[in-house]
């Protein structure tokens, strides 16, 4: 078919029209849910500090809820235009405090950690969730993992010993469904420990899906699980 000047202005104009919808649609393929063991992150060389709230319970903490690719790549600090509006999230901060706790020093209350989280990685998924709703769902999928317990019903305790990889990895799918990424540090003794644990969600933030891509592991074939 050939095409006229006249066609084209009105194909372009056409593709105009569409441009912005595309823009606004859902632009990321999932999320990495990301928890950490704060035993293993205060175990390395770096040091930890805990929060002005006080030492936080032996579990697992929020790191953060990752919009990412397919391909393995993620987009991150997609809104300047944003700021972190403690006033729209100031009945979560109880829960925030208890299961999102901030570690790094100096000792401060967990506000510069979740602006860190909301600015770098929450504001790629603005398309599918607002602040409230992200910290929300954040909130929600570490209930539903419940990955302490998934973990201690199947005998892995914090509790300096070593686990193989796989059983691990094991206790974790029985219990949530799918295959979760594992992520080890090492500590000053050279223990390939386990540190944070990667669950796959759909762009809905409401449910676990199997992980189109794993991180790469960096761990040994058995791993220490610290005390806290
Ligand atoms: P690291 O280099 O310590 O693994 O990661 C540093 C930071 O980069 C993370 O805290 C996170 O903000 C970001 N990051 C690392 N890996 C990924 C990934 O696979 N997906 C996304 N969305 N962010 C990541
Ligand atoms: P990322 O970009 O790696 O997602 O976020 C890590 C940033 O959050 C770093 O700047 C780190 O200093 C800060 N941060 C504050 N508290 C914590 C914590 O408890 N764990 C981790 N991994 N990073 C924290």
């Amino acid at each position: 078919m050939k095409l006229t000047s006249g066609s084209i202005v009105i194909i372009n104009l056409l593709a105009l029209q569409y441009f912005p919808v595309l823009c606004l649609s859902q632009d990321f393929d999932f999320f990495y849910f990301v928890l950490q063991w704060p035993g293993s992150y205060c175990d390395t060389k770096q040091r930890c500090c805990y929060p002005k709230t006080g030492k936080p319970s032996a579990d697992f903490g929020i790191h953060g809820l990752w919009p990412n690719y397919n391909d393995g790549g993620y987009p991150s600090n997609c809104d300047p235009d944003s700021r972190f509006d403690k006033s729209e999230i100031s009945s979560l901060i109880g829960k925030l405090e208890k299961e999102w706790p901030t570690l790094s020093c100096p000792s401060n209350d967990g506000v510069k950690f979740w602006t860190h989280e909301w600015l770098k990685h929450g504001t790629c998924s603005e398309s599918e969730l607002d602040q409230r709703e992200y910290f929300e769902a954040a909130l929600q999928l570490k209930q539903k993992a419940n990955l302490l317990q998934a973990l201690t019903s199947a005998g892995i305790k914090p509790n300096d010993e070593f686990y193989e990889l796989e059983e691990i990895e094991d206790a974790i799918r029985q219990a949530v469904g799918f295959t979760p990424g594992i992520e080890c540090n090492v500590d000053s003794s050279r223990n390939s420990q386990l540190y944070q644990v990667y669950l796959c969600v759909d762009t809905s933030g409401s449910d676990f899906i199997k992980c189109p891509l794993l991180p790469r592991a960096k761990c040994g074939s058995r791993i220490q699980f610290p005390k806290f």
